[in-house]
């Protein structure tokens, strides 16, 4: 018996709360007497297990949600098992433990029947499930602090192998395996760090994202989802990603008041959220590292989330096509490593579907005979982005644009050189946004009235932001023509 707070959650309903349980391979077994049985309902579903003996299952009810066969219990188990005889366990995303260093201090000695599995790698994989994602640094750091725990010695870090990393994965991915969980492995698009995660291989993604969500707070993921991947994602501008600003507008915490019949007939009435609730959730998101909160202020899917969602994501963001791969889709993947890009760069033409992760791309090009694209041979010139410097980019064009059209030659010169020791990679895409900007009919700068204003005199800080306030609602307009542009050239 382990002694600690667990507890068992669905969709915001605690169904197990427990000060004592039992761990057996890695999963919390809840005493029935910590389990609320109204939330239950038996199932005909059974497994068999050669040292624990048959399981039974249970389905989790929640209003209009049926959780099928999410939780399963012995009911004449084993010898070896007699400790958890009754006990019920949880699918791993509804259960959580409120202090997961105790794993580090559990009784040990017992025979374990499963061979090397042993209370370090439960305490490996647990507190891999306790982050959703791991680097291989904090990788290692877990792995040294399990090893001082076993050893009574200190261990380093640094003396822990990519090796110890490896077989301490392999374990956890055996030991999640019998139940539908994976864990995936993938390089952060722009650190270039190996995450591990652990993601559901069945089921539906969504729901796993949200088990411990309210019905409205999964109503507003799914709308933050549409905003990331259909309203700031087209074909002439693949943000991918929400401001803090865009995630708090009316049309993705509103809701509809309505039940979502066709896919979500389990889900209750979409009431929608409060700007509050909306931005406790977004902090708890990215603290969950569902989400990334970039320096700039944009939220973008973790790795974690795009591993856990990838096939999701097509299916609900990519049209069907009869023949081809010719037209353009919203979800795209690396030309390099296959995995999807949210952050990276895109071809040159729009309607091309090609993309390339910058962390991939000098090894790509280094494999080919000429930087071309390898669908339609355009010229690649590494300029067109996706991600949030689709924005940024555009947005620090104007604003050097701007200083250098004020005429304070010294003041614009001095702003682009540390602009430039900032980044220099993204010099050229600015000039190239800034000329795009110049080359269009219609909404030129230069015809503002204010223009003159600008040329005279020195702006304030206060007045920089506002123009900068008008510049990003002119260029979203702008980005909204063009989405019509190109709608009615398609037909
Ligand atoms: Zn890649
Ligand atoms: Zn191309």
């Amino acid at each position: 018996m382990t002694k600690g707070k667990a507890t068992a959650v669905a969709s915001g309903r605690t169904i197990a709360e427990t000060d004592e349980y039992e761990i057996v391979e890695g999963n919390i077994y809840f005493p029935p007497s910590s389990v609320n049985q109204s939330y239950l309902s038996k199932t005909d579903h059974s497994t068999h297990c050669p040292w624990k003996g048959d399981a039974a299952y249970y389905s989790i009810n929640l209003d209009k949600t049926e959780l099928k066969n999410a939780a399963w219990y012995y009911p004449e188990p084993k010898e070896k098992a007699k400790n958890i005889k009754d006990y019920v366990a949880f699918s791993l995303f509804f259960q959580s433990l409120h202090d997961a260093t105790q794993y580090t201090k559990m009784d040990r000695g017992s025979e374990d029947p499963h061979g090397n599995y042993d209370d370090s790698n439960r305490a490996f994989l647990q507190a891999l499930m306790g982050r959703g994602q791991i680097t291989l640094e904090e990788g290692k750091k877990i792995l040294a602090a399990i090893f001082t725990a076993q050893s009574n010695q200190d261990v380093n870090p640094a003396q822990v192998t990519k090796d110890d990393i490896d077989s301490y994965i392999a374990a956890a991915a055996d030991a999640l395996s019998p139940l539908d969980f994976e864990i995936r492995s993938t390089l952060h698009q722009q650190t270039k760090q190996r995450i591990y995660a652990v993601v559901n291989s069945i089921s539906d993604p969504l729901t796993q994202m949200a088990t411990t969500r309210t019905s409205e707070e999964m109503f507003y993921i799914k709308r933050l989802l549409d905003a990331m991947f259909e309203t700031h994602n087209t074909k002439k501008s693949e943000v991918m990603a929400v401001t803090g600003m865009q995630a708090l507008e009316k049309r993705v915490t509103k809701g509809s008041g309505r039940r979502d019949s066709e896919e979500n007939s389990q889900l209750a009435v979409d009431k929608g959220v409060t700007g509050e609730q909306a931005e406790k959730l977004l902090a708890a998101l990215v603290k969950e590292k569902w989400l990334e909160h970039s320096q700039k202020g944009y939220y973008k899917l973790s790795p974690r989330a795009l591993m856990e969602l990838r096939s999701w994501l097509v299916d609900a963001y990519n049209e069907e096509t009869d023949d081809g791969d010719d037209d353009w889709q919203r979800i795209k993947f690396c030309e390099a490593c296959k995995e999807i890009v949210t952050v990276g760069q895109r071809c040159a033409n729009s309607n091309c579907n090609v993309r390339l992760h910058n962390i991939c791309e000098t090894a790509f090009w280094n494999s080919k005979p000429s930087k071309q694209c390898p669908t339609c041979n355009t010229a690649w010139e590494g300029k067109h982005y996706v991600g949030e410097k689709v924005i940024t980019s555009k947005e620090e064009g104007l604003r050097r644009k701007r200083s250098a059209g004020a005429g304070a030659g010294a003041s614009a010169k001095r702003s682009r050189a540390a602009d430039e020791d900032e980044d220099e990679d993204e010099d050229e895409g600015q000039q190239d946004s800034g000329n795009r900007r110049r080359s269009r009919p219609g909404g030129d700068e230069d015809e503002q009235p204010n223009g003159q204003r600008r040329s005279s005199r020195r702006k304030t800080p206060e007045e920089e932001e506002d123009e900068e306030e008008e510049d990003e609602e002119e260029q979203e307009q702008e980005e909204e023509e063009e989405e019509e542009e190109d709608d009615e050239n398609d037909d």
